[in-house]
């Protein structure tokens, strides 16, 4: 039998080159290996301030980046979050076990919240739900960027809390972290993530962008006045940006990238990279406006998932709230 993997985005926006690079990139090739189950993690974006028409844009546009990206629906699960009811039951019960200090350590959350002074109780629970969507699953792998690791982390103590306190009940998953590409960075801001939430998309590169609009932006990315194209995001951030995206995209090594860019300048690795996202992303942009086009198909392909897990969800839901104590 194959090995559970599960991982989700959420439709706060529009997915990025980051999210392709980090992310769903990675998973064309794990849908082959594992029984994967790929999320629209949507009762997420309920946690930002999000009008209901673009959660629903968003939504959609999610679920047909990922069919155009190549997840495809008879090697692996996709659905929508908010489909399964078994989430925020769980999440609820995982409440009860996490403790005020270790959810007010989460760093996301404490980024947010920082600049954002409406905060909803939503965001702060927001890990919890992230830990419920996993371990209802017996998910094993969890395939994430950098920035998931400390939610994945607390995920993991709950599920060995929960286990410890009333028996056997979760599987503790692992996080699986790329080598390369694990963090994109904002190509006019590059130490800062890359983010489909951001509300200005100057320095992210979304899927959904015209052609010349990706041209413009890989052209302005902020690099520095140094000419060598090394890797070190230390000194070099703007530039190891770049051949992070380029190394992943190529499938080249960071050692090969090193050495095809050697004694080149800034402006022959920014046509590289360019060429190199256009030429992922064209095609995918095609598929994606047939799936927005035909949204009763990602519709049908979102309820058909859905229907293959929510009986196993209320199953783990069950067991838990017998374990905790309480009568159904
Ligand atoms: P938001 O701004 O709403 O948090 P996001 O762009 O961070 O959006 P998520 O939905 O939080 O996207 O994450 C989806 C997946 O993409 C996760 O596995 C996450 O780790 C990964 N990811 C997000 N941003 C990046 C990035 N800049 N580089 C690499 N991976 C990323
Ligand atoms: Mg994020």
């Amino acid at each position: 039998m194959k090995e559970r993997l599960y991982t989700a985005a959420k439709p706060t926006g529009r997915l990025t080159l980051g999210n392709y690079v980090g992310a769903v990139d990675n998973w064309l090739k794990m849908q082959e290996e594992y029984d994967s189950i790929f999320c629209v993690a949507d009762l997420h974006s309920l946690t930002v301030n999000i009008d209901p028409k673009e959660l629903r844009d968003n939504s959609y546009a999610v679920m047909a980046n990922y069919l155009a990206c190549g997840l495809d629906p008879n090697k692996c699960t996709l659905y929508y979050q908010s489909q399964v009811p078994a989430h925020t039951a769980l999440c609820w019960l995982l409440d009860c076990v996490t403790s005020m200090g270790e959810a007010s350590r989460m760093t996301a959350y404490k980024e947010k919240a920082q600049s954002n002074k409406n905060v909803s109780v939503g965001l702060f629970n927001y890990p919890m739900l992230m830990a419920a969507d996993i371990l209802l699953y017996d998910a094993k792998y969890v395939p994430i960027g950098e920035d998931q690791r400390q939610h994945l982390e607390l995920a993991r103590n709950l599920a060995i809390r929960f286990n410890n306190k009333y028996g056997e009940t979760f599987v503790v998953p692992q996080g699986v972290y790329q080598k390369v590409g694990a963090k994109i960075y904002n190509l006019q801001n590059p130490t800062k993530k890359m983010s489909k939430s951001d509300f200005d998309n100057s320095g992210n590169i979304l899927l959904e962008d015209p052609i010349d609009v990706i041209k413009q932006k890989i052209k302005r990315a902020v690099t520095d006045s140094d000419s060598k194209i090394i890797y070190d995001p230390e000194n070099k951030p703007g530039v190891s940006n770049l051949l992070s995206i380029y190394s992943v995209l190529a499938k080249k090594s960071m050692k090969e990238c090193e050495a095809f860019f050697d004694g080149k300048n800034y402006g022959a690795l920014k046509n590289e990279v360019s060429d190199i996202v256009i030429a992922t992303i064209e095609p995918i942009q095609q598929k994606f406006m047939y799936y927005m086009n035909n949204k009763d198909e990602i519709e049908k392909i979102a309820t058909q998932g859905a229907e293959r897990i929510e009986a196993e969800a209320d199953k783990k839901v069950k067991l838990v709230k017998e374990r905790m104590g309480l009568i159904f």
